[in-house]
């Protein structure tokens, strides 16, 4: 890539030929991987699955014949800078647990491959600002792979709320829990997960509070809590409620959990109305309804692969060379805000955050347009 990063301005370059598509490695074969980017690149319009980083060989071997792919095409993760060969791969996108995204995302720039990273982006601040300083200077771009943030029920949602049609909004409330970690075991690990329900499930309140306001908090508020004697919570934790203070005024108060019966919403309370997505974080099903004085309206909106968005937002800057919606700058801003929701329940006491005016002061240009069937 050569050039300054631009904004990506959300221009729509239609389905491409299998060759003319940016090619990936998937780094890290689990659940993710197995059951939604497979599915995902094969929805996609410009990206296209090149390569398998696996440090199970006799599985990746297995996928990759199903996929098309030879025997050629799988690493292992000690053969991960042979990848730097291979010129019709141009990204690689890491799937892996939490903690090992830094040594992936560094290990990718130095060979100058693209980077797409799995939420959220690292285990700390320290590890996600090293991971967009080798980006950086290697002059590759990183993402942060927030499909929330890709998907039409978010975007047409942020866009009702900027509109005004609602007036000001006064509170969001987001939940986000299950009764287990879905997934590898390495989630109740603190050194794999750095962290327990907030890091993989209360990030979605976080990120989507700070998306569908385009605000940055300047002030949290926390709780955490573990069952005594409940041996899954030795290392992480189970729940967390948090508080963020917005500074048009709005506030945001958040639950997530690894303990509770499976649920994911979140209510948008306004001046004029309200609004509320629920399921809010799923991966299909997904449903809007905005309730005013006078209607309750249901908005039908095209379901489209949401993996499948973001990975062709990303192929699409990566055509370009232009900043994705969701830069690593993104998934570092969570990091920080969780960094203190954690102080402020450590602390029993609300901790300040710096203070940024403007709205998407972290973001990129737009993300694709919203499709709607009919509202
Ligand atoms: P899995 O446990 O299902 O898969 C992780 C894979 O990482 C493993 O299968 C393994 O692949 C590889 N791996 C390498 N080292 C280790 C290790 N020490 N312990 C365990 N696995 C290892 O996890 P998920 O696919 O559910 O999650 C992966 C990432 O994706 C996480 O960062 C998670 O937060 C994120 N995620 C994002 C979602 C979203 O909606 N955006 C949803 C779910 C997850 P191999 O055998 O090939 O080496």
């Amino acid at each position: 890539m050569t050039g300054n990063i631009k904004d990506y301005d959300g221009t729509d370059q239609g389905v491409l030929a299998p060759e003319e598509r940016v090619g990936y490695a998937v780094v890290g074969l689990g659940d993710l991987t197995e059951e939604e980017l497979y599915p995902a690149f094969a929805h996609s319009a410009r990206s296209r699955l090149g390569a398998l980083v696996s440090g199970d060989r006799d599985k990746a071997l297995v996928q990759a014949r199903q996929l098309g792919l030879s025997e050629g095409d799988v690493y292992s993760y000690e053969q991960f800078e042979n990848l730097k060969d291979r010129e019709d791969i141009r990204a690689v996108f890491i799937v892996l647990p939490n903690s090992l995204h830094r040594e992936f995302a560094v290990r990718a720039a130095e060979i100058g491959k693209h980077v797409l990273c799995e939420k959220p982006l690292s285990v700390s601040v320290a590890d996600a600002e090293a991971m967009v300083l080798a980006c950086k200077v290697a002059g590759v771009l990183l993402m942060t792979a927030y499909r929330i943030q890709y998907t039409p029920h978010h975007q047409a949602a942020r866009e009702e709320l900027h509109s005004g049609r609602l007036g000001r909004v006064k509170l969001m409330t987001a939940v986000d829990v299950q009764t287990e970690p879905q997934g590898g075991q390495w989630r109740l690990k603190r050194e794999l997960a750095g962290g327990g329900s907030l890091l993989d499930v209360g990030l979605y309140c976080l990120n989507t509070s700070r998306f569908l306001t385009g605000e940055e908090p300047y002030e949290v508020f926390a709780y955490t809590h573990s069952t005594p004697d409940d041996p899954r919570f030795t290392e992480v934790e189970e729940s967390v409620s948090f508080t963020l203070r917005f500074p048009s005024g709005i506030i945001s108060s958040n639950f997530c959990s690894y303990g509770a019966s499976k649920h994911r919403s979140l209510r948008v309370l306004a001046e004029k109305g309200n609004l509320l997505l629920d399921p809010a974080f799923d991966y299909t099903s997904l449903r809007l309804k905005i309730d005013t004085e006078t209607e309750v309206r249901e908005l039908l909106i095209k379901e489209t692969d949401q993996f499948a968005l973001e990975l062709d937002h990303f192929s699409a800057c990566v055509q370009s060379g232009t900043r994705p919606f969701t830069p690593g700058e993104e998934g570092v801003q969570d990091q920080r805000i969780m960094e203190a929701i954690y102080q402020s329940a450590r602390e029993g006491r609300p901790v300040q955050l710096q203070r940024f005016e403007g709205r998407d002061v972290f973001r990129g240009g737009p993300a694709a347009p919203v499709e709607r069937k009919r509202s």
